[in-house]
């Protein structure tokens, strides 16, 4: 074999393996969490493991309130409705989103939900799948959520 014949494999078999390795690290990134797990939401308004971190506190300034929740798999929110409405952002994982008299709406990284104001409604991870959500809650001088009671296991399988 020629030398040059020689080098010119080498280095595609270097170009090959640094490729590898950057696609690697591209997929970690992928399904690594953004935000911080947070704290464990209370019992009395959720069913299961709900973890939420605040990003963006209320003020008179922006009157907005944004946060991350991490929903283990089952875990969902109880029934509830926002003053103002709410936007939800998924960025991980797969669940449900339900409006009441609604059929149950399957929810997926990249999906984006508006919640219309004083809407019941209730959000939450699939069975097997975690889901990670960004809320986003408007105009919170008019209030930011009114809690209602629990989605039974029933209501969340839309077994009845
Ligand atoms: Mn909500």
């Amino acid at each position: 074999m020629k030398s040059s014949n020689f080098i010119a494999i080498a280095l595609l078999a270097l170009l090959s393996i640094n490729c590898m390795d950057r696609k690697t690290t591209t997929d970690t990134a992928a399904t690594a969490p953004i935000f911080a797990k947070g704290e464990k939401g209370p019992a009395e308004n959720f069913t299961g493991n709900a973890w939420n971190t605040p990003l963006v506190g209320d003020d008179s300034i922006y009157n907005t309130v944004i946060g991350n929740v991490y929903f283990e798999p089952g875990a969902r929110s109880n029934w509830h409705s926002h003053p103002s409405g709410q936007i939800l952002i998924i960025t991980d994982g797969a669940g449900y989103h339900q409006v009441k008299g609604q059929p149950r709406q399957t929810l997926k990284k990249g999906d984006v939900v508006k919640c219309p104001p004083n809407v019941e409604h209730w959000h939450g991870a699939s069975e097997d799948t975690g889901m990670q959500q960004l809320y986003i809650l408007p105009k919170t001088e008019q209030g930011i959520v009114t809690w209602l009671q629990k989605v039974t296991d029933a209501e969340y399988k839309q077994s009845e």
